[in-house]
C-alpha cells in the first residue's frame, strides 16, 4: 500500500470548559493515501472541525501523533510547522474566506507573493488553477461579490492548491449552497483529489454528497469510526 500523506495516531484534543475538560477528539485514528477522498459526517459539534485543525497542525493534539507527507509535526517547532502547513496542507474553510478588494486570479496570486514565486510563472499558474476549476477569464477577474457562492468556492479551492499540497482539508464547504451546487463543489474535490493527488478529507453534514468519497467515516462524541 502506498504510504499515507496524512496520518493522525491516537490524536486526543481537549479544551478547558469550566472545571473540566471536554474531550474534543477521543484517540482518533486515521490515515488518508495520496488520491483518496476521504468524508468524514457526524453532528454538530462531534469533534469534525477539531480533526481537521489537527491535521491542520493549527492545533496540537494533547497525545497522540499527527505525520503529514512522512513528516511527525510533533517534534517540529512553531516556524517549521507554519512552513510545512504553507507547503504540504491546502485548507478550505467552510465560508470561502476572500478579501473582498482581490480578484479571483489575485486571490491566488495572493498566497504566491507569500511564497516569493516568480510574477510571471505564479499568474501563469492561477489562471490554470482557476481554469481547472471551472472560472473563466472573464470570471477571473471578477471580485468575490460578483461571483456567486459555488464560484467564491472555487476559488478557494484554486487557492487551497496553489502550493501543490499533499493534504487538503476541506471544512463543509457546501453549508453555504443549494443541494445542486453542493454537489458540483463536491465533484470538483474528487477530480481534484484524483488529478493532484492529494489526500483529501472532506467534512459534511450533508450525508447526499457522499456519493463521490472513497471511504465515509461517522463522527460521534469526538470517536471516529
Ligand atoms: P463540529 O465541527 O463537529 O461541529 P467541533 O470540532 O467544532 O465540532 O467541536 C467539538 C466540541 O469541542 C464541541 O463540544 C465544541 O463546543 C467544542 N469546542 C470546539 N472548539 C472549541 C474551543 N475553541 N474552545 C472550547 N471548546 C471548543
Ligand atoms: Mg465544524
Amino acid at each position: 500500500m502506498t504510504a499515507p500523506s496524512l496520518s493522525l495516531q491516537d490524536a486526543v484534543l481537549t479544551y478547558p470548559d469550566g472545571d473540566h475538560t471536554l474531550t474534543a477528539l477521543d484517540r482518533v485514528s486515521l490515515d488518508v493515501a495520496p488520491g483518496e477522498l476521504v468524508a468524514v459526517v457526524g453532528p454538530s459539534g462531534s469533534g469534525k472541525s477539531s480533526l481537521l485543525a489537527v491535521a491542520a497542525t493549527l492545533r496540537r493534539p494533547d497525545t497522540g501523533r499527527v505525520v503529514v507527507a512522512g513528516r511527525d509535526t510533533g517534534a517540529m517547532g512553531a516556524k517549521e510547522r507554519t512552513a510545512l502547513r504553507r507547503e504540504r496542507i491546502g485548507i478550505v474553510f467552510q465560508q470561502p474566506n476572500l478579501l473582498p478588494s482581490l480578484t479571483a486570479e489575485e486571490q491566488v496570486l495572493a498566497v504566491a507573493h507569500l511564497r516569493g514565486a516568480s510574477v510571471r510563472a505564479a499568474r501563469a499558474r492561477a489562471a490554470e488553477l482557476l481554469e481547472s476549476v471551472g472560472l473563466d477569464a472573464a470570471k477571473r477577474r471578477r471580485r468575490p461579490h460578483q461571483l456567486s457562492g459555488g464560484e467564491r468556492q472555487r476559488v478557494n479551492i484554486a487557492r487551497a492548491l496553489f502550493g501543490g499540497p499533499a493534504v487538503l482539508l476541506v471544512d463543509e464547504p457546501t453549508s453555504a449552497l443549494d443541494h445542486e451546487r453542493g454537489e458540483r463543489v463536491v465533484e470538483l474535490l474528487a477530480e481534484v483529489t484524483r488529478r493532484h493527488r492529494t489526500a483529501t478529507v472532506l467534512v459534511t453534514h450533508d450525508r447526499g454528497l457522499l456519493g463521490r468519497a472513497d471511504r465515509v467515516l461517522t463522527m460521534r462524541d469526538g470517536r471516529l469510526g
